[in-house]
């Protein structure tokens, strides 16, 4: 027996049909390149992703084109994601901050059609266009009159003109759900980026279930400003989930200093960002200079890289904002898990509910995952046994796009290349990166866990823990520092300050003062590239 249930693919189009017909006056704010600040409202993005859709069939693009983006975080950027993938072409979000030579790489591999791109990435654009091959249309995102003249770039016209004359008429089609809606690329340490490839199904999915209380709890009460940028995992998914729940969208632009966050923020009531550590770092530094306060932001979404205690207790205690800790992965979609507490846990006393923010959490409807040794054989959820992180789910990948090299998967299961703990309760802790992890006298040390107590030193604006080669424990922690800048504090000061807070033999035998500690394009730590740079390094003593 069948149900008896209207059938309907789940496709991107029906969030902005949703938001145009149940919150046409939603707002969509946007900070431009320009400097300006923007205001729609969902009804005109609506309205110009329909256009958007036109000027692609305008240009004879086929159902599964690529189109790429590379751009900040705004409305055209939001036009785009619905007018592409709505229209059956796929969205492909480049990463401005990948060397250009991996910029041209990918957008070969992908065999982009089209490239739409900021004002401030011209020099890029100049830089790559040519070895670019398969892309014939270059749109630039900003007024007819702002068009650069002499860029080099053949037929380049601005996006307001592309879409001006295109009727806001227009028919979504109706699509499979299981098309191809849009891609991005991991920035892999090694080897050639990978590209994953979202359907309509699972970013609707991933839409739903990231809007829940347990997730990231959005609603169209919310203001919603998505700092993580939209050509990293789609900003987490907030263009799609936002507007599916009607909420105020704000997007930052090009500007993520503190001074430029906190002034948007304040001013059109954001009530939930988020972002990696790295930009709270410095939105948090220049609120604590300025003695500056968050009034309107009641949650905080840190993903991406752990969130330090240091920045929990700055956020709670300095703000009265709440930490939502979030862990995923661009093969993901990206959500996987969120530090949300159960009933039972608001009993606890403040310290331990801290304790089980700083987790990555309990998984999200639709992600299932489970820990594995060296075997693959499951490992019980005791909090304590560790091994590597497996999950599946509809918004989990199944293959890379065109990608010669082994199955990420296996058995159903995507390898996630992260080492992790599971409680009883369903809590999982990231250890670390299998790659990262420092492997001493056949002991585990978590870098992570090192890095969370060096962050508490008021010296330490930022710290990276990694493995030497040590000639008795195979391998030893030491921890590279930079300096909270105004702040001094000797080797000696920073170990003492692992006392009680980490077991003696974890703390790290010496610490290195750097200027910066390199990071990448998705604001993660480098430590393949700091491994390198202290290649010469050897252990006192050794
Ligand atoms: P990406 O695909 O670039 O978003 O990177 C995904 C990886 O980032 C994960 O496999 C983790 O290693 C790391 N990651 C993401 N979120 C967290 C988190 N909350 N805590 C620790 N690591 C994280």
């Amino acid at each position: 027996m069948l149900g008896l249930m209207q059938s309907q693919p789940l496709l991107t189009a029906s969030l902005i049909r949703h938001a145009e017909r149940h919150h046409g006056d939603g707002e969509v704010i946007s900070r431009r390149v320009e400097g300006d600040i923007h205001r729609t409202r969902y009804r005109e993005v609506a309205a110009r992703a329909r256009q958007v859709a036109q000027a692609l069939d305008a240009l004879g693009l086929a159902g599964g084109d690529r189109v790429a983006t590379l751009a900040w975080n705004g409305y055209r950027h939001l036009e785009l994601y619905y007018g592409v993938s709505g229209s059956g072409r796929v969205l492909h979000t480049l990463n401005p901050r990948v060397h250009p030579d991996q910029l041209v790489w990918m957008a070969n591999h992908a065999h982009d059609k089209v490239l739409c791109f900021d004002l401030s990435f011209l020099p890029i654009v100049q830089a790559v266009h040519r070895r670019c091959t398969s892309i014939a249309h270059f749109v630039v995102l900003c007024d007819s009159n702002k068009v650069p003249a002499g860029s080099g770039i053949p037929g380049l016209q601005s996006y307001e003109r592309w879409i001006a004359p295109h009727p806001t008429d227009y028919e979504w089609p109706v699509l499979d759900e299981h098309a191809a809606s849009s891609m991005c690329y991991t920035s892999g340490t090694t080897g050639d980026p990978k590209a994953v490839v979202y359907s309509h199904r699972s970013t609707v999915l991933h839409a739903l279930s990231s809007a829940l209380p347990d997730a990231l709890n959005l609603s169209a009460r919310d203001c919603v400003m998505p700092v993580v940028p939209m050509f990293h995992v789609h900003a987490w998914g907030l263009p799609y989930a936002a507007v599916l729940t009607g909420a105020k969208l704000v997007f930052p632009g090009p500007a993520m200093d503190g001074k430029s966050l906190h002034d948007l923020m304040e001013a059109e009531q954001v009530t939930l960002a988020a972002g990696v550590p790295t930009v709270w770092h410095m939105l948090l530094s220049y609120l604590h200079t300025h003695q500056l306060r968050l009034r309107s932001l009641r949650r905080a979404v840190i993903g991406g890289a752990p969130c330090s205690p240091a920045m929990l207790a700055a956020f709670r205690v300095d703000h009265g904002v709440e930490v939502v800790h979030a862990w995923g992965m661009t093969e993901m979609s990206p959500l996987g898990t969120v530090s949300a507490p159960k009933h039972k846990h608001l009993a606890w006393p403040d310290a331990d509910q801290a304790r089980l923010t700083l987790t990555q959490g309990r998984a999200v409807f639709g992600v299932d995952m489970k820990i594995v040794d060296e075997q693959d054989a499951e490992l019980p959820w005791d909090g304590v046994q560790a091994g590597e992180l497996m999950v599946r789910g509809p918004w989990v990948l199944c293959d890379y796009y065109r990608d010669p090299g082994v199955s990420p998967v296996t058995d159903g299961w995507f390898r996630t290349g992260d080492v992790a703990t599971i409680d009883a309760d369903g809590f999982m802790r990231i250890m670390d990166r299998r790659k990262d992890i420092i492997k001493s006298g056949g002991e585990w040390i978590s870098s992570i866990d090192i890095e969370n107590v060096a962050q508490g030193h008021p010296a330490v604006g930022q710290a990276a823990c990694i493995g030497v080669p040590h000639p008795k424990w195979n391998e030893r922690p030491i921890l590279v520092v930079v300096l909270t800048p105004g702040c001094q504090a000797s080797r000696d000061d920073i170990l003492a300050y692992f006392d009680g807070k980490a077991p003696k033999w974890q703390v790290p035998d010496d610490v290195v003062f750097v200027a910066s500690i390199p990071v990448s394009g998705t604001g993660k730590m480098q430590k393949a590239t700091l491994r390198d740079q202290l290649k010469g390094y050897r252990l006192p003593g050794t």
